[in-house]
């Protein structure tokens, strides 16, 4: 097997659910190999801790460290779970490693770009478009990872 740790960023697209199936038929027969299905959470989507007080309706307590913590933990867990069903969905007989995984960073091309230097991935499957509403050829998330790692970059369809 070339690659060993295939990185498929995912934001529930049609094109990002095609990526799992590219990165799985690669990966698939290879019990080496390992699939990282990973979604960035932008932490600007994220209740901000600053903006408390009258008028705001937060879901946690004042300046209450600790439970803007347990939420951070809640949201990444629920993301990893939605991420880990579609893996389920897609692993068929694939005999390579498959983790599902959910980070927050300031944005998706950060999150992927630091995953990909955190993790040792030595390629990335991506979709060419996502959830946004331009057309276009290539999103603005493909086009950055593009531009901001060093490893080689398959966008598909
Ligand atoms: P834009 O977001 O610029 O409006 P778009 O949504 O059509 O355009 P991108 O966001 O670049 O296109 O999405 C292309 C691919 O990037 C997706 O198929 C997915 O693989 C990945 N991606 C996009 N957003 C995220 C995210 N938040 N976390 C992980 N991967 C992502
Ligand atoms: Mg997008």
């Amino acid at each position: 097997m070339f690659f060993k740790n295939i990185l498929v960023p995912y934001d529930e697209s049609d094109h990002a659910k095609s990526a799992v199936h590219i990165a799985l038929g690669l990966a698939g027969p290879y019990p080496e190999a390992k699939v990282h299905v990973v979604t960035v959470i932008p932490s600007a989507a994220l209740p901000n801790p600053t903006l408390m007080g009258e008028g705001f309706d937060v879901p946690y307590a004042l300046g209450d460290p600790d439970s803007y913590e347990r939420i951070m933990n809640s949201v990444v867990q629920r993301a990893s779970a939605d991420v880990q069903d579609v893996v389920d969905q897609s692993r068929d007989d694939a005999r390579c490693k498959i983790v599902a995984d959910a980070v927050i960073a300031g944005s998706p091309v950060e999150g992927i770009a630091d995953y990909v230097t955190s993790h040792d991935i030595d390629l990335v499957v991506m979709g060419r478009r996502g959830l946004g509403a331009l057309r276009g050829m290539l999103g603005s998330v493909s086009f950055g990872v593009l531009r901001s790692v060093d490893v080689p970059v398959l966008t598909v369809k």
